[in-house]
Parts: C-alpha cells; sequence; structure tokens
C-alpha cells in the first residue's frame, strides 16, 4: 500500500476521491498523471490491470481492469468512461452541496462513481465478480483515439 498515491489515501471517502481525480490536470493530450494514480489505485484495490498505450503517443494509455484475469472476450458488464477533460483546467472547489472544477461530471463524477460501485458489487454480490470490467479510456473530448484503439485491437 502506497500512502503517496491520494486515491489511496481516500478510498472510502467518495467526495475526497473525487476532488482527488480533479486536482490532477488531465485535459486531452495529458492523461498519464492521473491514468498512473488510478492504475496504481485500482492494482492496490486487487484488480487485473492492463494499460493500452496508444501506438501513436504511448505515454497515453486505456486503462481496463477485471477483477478476474482478463481473458477474451473479456467481461459481460463494463463499465465505461474516459480520462481526460475538456481544456482549460479548472482545479476543484466545493462547498456544502456541490463540487465545481473541470471534471465534476464530464467525467470524473463517472471515474468516482463506477469505482465505487464496482467495488461495492463484488464486495456485496462477489457472484457477478468474475464478470464486471472498469474500461477508463483517452482522448474522448476530442479525436476518441483511445476507443478506437481500444475496438481495433486484435481480440479487443
Ligand atoms: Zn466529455
Amino acid at each position: 500500500m502506497n500512502n503517496s498515491n491520494s486515491l489511496i489515501a481516500s478510498k472510502d471517502d467518495i467526495e475526497s476521491f473525487l476532488m482527488n481525480l480533479m486536482s490532477i490536470d488531465s485535459t486531452t493530450g495529458k492523461e498519464w498523471i492521473l491514468g498512473n494514480l488510478i492504475k496504481e489505485f485500482l492494482e492496490d484495490e486487487g484488480f487485473n490491470v492492463t494499460i493500452q498505450p496508444l501506438p501513436s503517443e504511448t505515454n497515453r494509455f486505456n486503462i481496463l481492469a477485471t477483477w478476474s484475469p482478463y481473458i477474451p472476450p473479456g467481461p459481460r458488464i463494463l463499465f465505461n468512461t474516459h480520462l481526460d477533460t475538456v481544456p482549460p483546467y479548472i482545479p476543484p472547489t466545493k462547498n456544502e452541496e456541490n463540487i465545481y472544477g473541470r471534471g465534476a461530471n464530464d467525467a470524473k463524477g463517472q471515474i468516482a462513481s463506477q469505482i465505487f460501485a464496482i467495488r461495492k458489487i463484488i464486495k456485496e454480490m462477489p457472484a457477478l465478480a468474475s464478470n464486471l470490467g472498469l474500461l477508463f479510456v483517452v482522448g474522448e473530448e476530442n479525436r476518441h483515439d483511445g476507443m478506437k484503439v481500444r475496438y481495433t485491437e486484435k481480440n479487443g
């Protein structure tokens, strides 16, 4: 366990978890810092994590996390969203009711919700666990380059 990973430190508090996701600039093209943090977090949680770099920009990568080891065609239930946000980066703020800033809704709210949901399902409905996965892609906000790579790869 690496407590320098802010996501691991906030794993039981979805508000803090979301604020930590939003505190990292992952504007399209700059997804790798957030990607590495999420990859490390998911591995710490016990997921099997596969990264899929873009052939043209290998520092940018999709994240596929499954509870059971990944065997094509993969899990039957896949939660999908994206790592990138539109520019410019706006750091997170909050009040008693809302969280504001880039990615609060599109799409770091989804990342936080999907991660917390899948962990709850695995814990409470373990029979489903082997059929669950997360797919977080890069480049959704402009050219969809992450998703294009995901579904053109052999055995995708
Ligand atoms: Zn979007």
